[in-house]
């Protein structure tokens, strides 16, 4: 597994992925299938840094862009940044639940980030809390940008999961996230699963090949361990981490035995985050 404190392009070599092998056996032929070592100018860093909050929090920086999901900061008993100190660029909200939306408003209104919402929580955040630069969406619809030669999509895809506003407003049905983004220095897409059940169409996803997949395995509330392996084998990601555990001792999970099971069940390469600590993600193309 790799740790973020040991960046896999930060020294002279990259482990590569199994469903990578393709591209490491075509630079060097004599290598085996399988995690191979390969020199770091043989693949790109991304552009891409990715940082756990803790929780569900996350927030991906690509370029100038700062995306920030599911801000659940000043009561998360697991989060050591305060909701004052981010100042994103997007804020995407997964579904309505306060673990997903807690400081969501507040940081919204002091960075004027642009909120992506279901169409549901996104009428509500303008309604009870005066947000304007929202964009309400649904399962299937893409938000889209291109700025300073960044072009950016998020999609909003299906989670099984529940969706209530935390004073008990209607919250539209739950979501996930597929980030795309385009620029000269690079491209990528990482897939945020939300709080969800496991699920069949979750694999459609990978019809277009996933750098990074963002999996629950905190189980009660979402997908557990064991479906999290069945999910990651769904997606065939380059690398996989997990989230929503470890906030309440109802979702403790130990995240390194998951990762020795990712490494030893799927191609993916297993990523534990540690909070706070970023993590670039290498990229193949
Ligand atoms: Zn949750």
């Amino acid at each position: 597994m790799i740790e973020p404190s040991v960046t896999a392009i930060e020294g002279s070599f990259v482990f590569i992925p199994k469903r990578l092998s393709w591209f490491a056996i075509g630079l060097c032929p004599d290598l085996s299938p399988g995690v191979m070592r390969l020199k770091m100018n043989q693949i790109k860093n991304s552009d891409c840094s990715i940082l756990w909050h803790a929780h569900s929090t996350w927030s991906i920086r690509i370029g100038k862009l700062h995306l920030l999901i599911d801000p659940f900061l000043d009561d998360n008993p697991a989060a050591k940044t305060k909701a004052s100190t981010l100042n994103p660029s997007h804020i995407l909200i997964s579904h309505g639940h306060f673990d997903h939306i807690a400081d969501a408003a507040s940081i919204a209104n002091r960075s004027k980030a642009t909120v992506l919402a279901n169409y549901e929580i996104a009428t509500w955040l303008t309604k009870h809390h005066s947000i304007q630069n929202t964009v309400g969406m649904n399962h299937g619809g893409t938000f889209r940008s291109h700025q300073d030669g960044l072009k950016l999509s998020v999609q909003l895809v299906p989670a099984v999961h529940s969706s209530s506003l935390p004073d008990g407003s209607y919250g539209g049905t739950a979501g996930g996230w597929v980030i795309d983004w385009h620029s000269d220095k690079s491209s990528g897409r990482i897939y945020y699963a939300g709080d969800t059940a496991l699920f069949s169409d979750m694999q459609w996803v990978a019809r277009t090949h996933v750098d990074l997949f963002i999996v629950p395995i905190g189980d009660l509330f979402t997908m557990g361990v064991d479906d999290s392996i069945e999910a990651t084998r769904f997606i065939q990601p380059s690398f996989v981490m997990p989230t929503h555990y470890g906030t309440w001792p109802p979702i403790a999970q130990d995240a390194q035995a998951w990762a020795k099971q990712i490494e030893a069940k799927t191609d993916a390469k297993p990523v534990v985050p540690e909070i706070d600590k970023p993590w670039s993600l290498p990229i193949s193309k």
